[in-house]
């Protein structure tokens, strides 16, 4: 047994979070640079890229080689500095998916990076949507100083304009690209000088930014534009304000380059000060506070096994609070059976291991042969409560799918019916054939269900993708009356609930404009 002291310890230590990003921001490189301070791993350039492997969509070997390297870089754990750190991944190439957006509910803050030249992109901008309904905290890194980007100044309103929070800049840069010098911490008043090797041997303490020692190594010039800067900033910029901060509504801002590590050490620094350690969470029965005696946890992603010969799946559970041991019982609150979570896997840099006792903020995977569904809450007492069902999120990609033969029509429900539970796909039917409609947030998740239909439950798929884009629960008595052959079709959730697709962004807004009473909703 973990006494109380102990566990108060373990959670104050802890800090789970996950990196939002557009492809090629440089998550993969940050995060290796976290993994090597952590001691984690001892060279970089070790850390799979997925795209690095040449992707062929096509080749089943290739998939299962990939979601191989996708279950062990889940979660990574590390201890740096007397933290212990968990990072969650969010994939984010091909293999987005639901799971990149559930994954950001089992965080406890979330660190968005940026790259200078292009500013928020795309899928930064879905994620940070997700972050920012539930009031996570997020921290900012803008990468690529070391290239020419865009001003800061111009950055920083992109990301007050696009996203709709205020920044605070913890550090300033002198210079960008060919000519950038380094940083101004403007917290501590020092000056981090970039050098390639980024471990802040450089690092100098300057009484202000008169400090003719500056002029002296970052030029004339760079120097008076940073006074330049500083002075707007403290002037007409946002004043750090903590509770903004712990509450989704500021975000501290540092530039960096993360492949020279350059910003690194000090930006993980200020966030394990800053960032919260394992927060309570609301369940039926009001607040469970992470240093509860009970121990509870839910289910947030459901991985398969692509290797035939290991055709497990592993939950993932996000402990919210007291001690998880080997062994224990638990209790299932969908069914209120008892458990015995004997099989639970901490998640390390690049491999798994058995756990014989993890805390709040700590993720564990369990073997699992059918018994979880995403949304599980489980809870170490009989007296069991739920932490409430997680969202949906809505599919972009949408396809009618059927079985190639119709002796294999039982089968073919039953795979549609266990890959719609694990999260992996949603599924509809038409208003009117009763046809199957599958629809996923990334394409990848029709080739995974294509072949994980074939593997595990031997039946073909005949696939037809559709042109639609976007879902929307639709509330109205008459949905049939709404539908518009050319722009929109209307399909029913798993519930019986009316669905619209809609074909494009002109679509969805032409419903609008012509149905603006009728509320349209992305997630139930
Ligand atoms: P991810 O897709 O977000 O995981 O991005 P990666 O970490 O794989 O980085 C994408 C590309 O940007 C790679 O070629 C990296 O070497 C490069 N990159 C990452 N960080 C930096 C940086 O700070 N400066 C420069 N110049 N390139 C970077």
């Amino acid at each position: 047994m973990t006494n109380h002291k102990e566990l108060q310890e373990e959670i104050k230590k802890r800090r789970t979070f996950a990196i939002i990003s557009h492809p090629d921001a440089g998550k993969t490189t940050l995060t290796e640079k976290l993994l090597f301070l952590g001691g984690q791993i001892r060279s970089t350039g070790t850390v799979k890229s997925r795209k690095s492997a040449k992707y062929a969509t096509s080749d089943w070997m290739e998939i299962e080689k990939q979601r191989g390297i996708s279950v062990t870089s889940s979660v990574m754990n590390f201890n740096y500095k007397g933290h212990t750190i968990n990072i969650l991944d969010t994939p984010g190439h091909e293999d987005f998916s639901e799971d990149t957006y559930r994954t950001l509910l089992a965080v406890d803050s979330v660190v968005m990076i940026i790259d200078a030249a292009k500013g928020v992109e795309s899928q930064t901008k879905k994620l940070f949507k997700v972050v920012s309904e539930h009031g996570i905290p997020i921290f900012t890194f803008i990468n690529k100083m070391d290239r020419q980007g865009r001003e800061p100044l111009e950055l920083l309103e992109e990301i007050e304009d696009v996203l709709g929070i205020e920044s605070y800049p913890m550090n300033w840069p002198i210079g960008i690209g060919q000519s950038f010098q380094g940083v101004y911490d403007r917290h501590q008043k020092a000056v981090e000088f970039y050098d390639t090797e980024g471990d802040n041997k450089q690092a100098m303490q300057i009484s202000d930014l008169e400090d003719p020692v500056l002029k002296e190594k970052a030029g004339e010039d760079l120097v008076n534009q940073l006074q330049e800067d500083v002075l707007l900033l403290d002037e007409a910029g946002a004043t750090y304000n903590e509770e903004a901060l712990q509450s989704g509504k500021q975000t501290p801002v540092f530039f960096g380059s993360a492949i020279s590590s350059f910003g690194v050490p000090t930006f993980l620094n200020h966030f394990l000060d800053l960032a919260p350690s394992p927060a309570p969470r609301e369940s039926s029965e009001g607040e469970v506070k992470p240093d509860e005696e009970t121990f509870s946890g839910f289910i947030f992603k459901i991985q398969a096994n692509m290797n035939p010969a290991h055709r497990d799946r592993v939950a993932f559970l996000r402990i919210v609070s007291g001690t998880f041991e080997k062994g224990m019982e638990a209790w299932l609150e969908r069914t209120g059976k008892s458990l015995k979570l004997s099989q639970g896997q901490l998640f390390f840099a690049s491999s798994r291991g058995n756990v014989e006792k993890a805390y709040p903020g700590d993720i564990v995977g369990l073997y699992d042969s059918g018994t979880y569904q995403i949304g599980d809450t489980l809870v170490g007492s009989k007296n069991v409560y739920s932490f409430g069902a997680l969202p949906t999120f809505p599919p972009e990609h949408f396809a009618k799918v059927r079985a190639q033969k119709a002796m294999k029509q039982k089968h073919f429900y039953k795979g549609v019916q266990q890959l719609s539970e694990e999260g992996a796909i949603q599924v509809y039917r038409t208003a009117h054939w009763d046809e199957i409609v599958i629809g996923v947030v990334g394409r990848l998740q029709f080739e995974i269900f294509e072949y994980r239909m074939k593997g595990e439950y031997n039946v073909d798929i005949q696939f037809d993708t559709m042109p639609h884009q976007h879902a929307r629960w639709i509330e109205t008595d008459n949905p049939e009356d709404k539908v518009d052959s050319i722009r929109n079709m209307l399909v029913y959730d798993q519930l019986k609930r009316p669905v619209l697709l809609f074909q494009n962004d002109f679509a969805l807004r032409w419903f609008k404009d012509k149905n603006p009473d009728i509320p349209l909703r992305e997630s139930r």
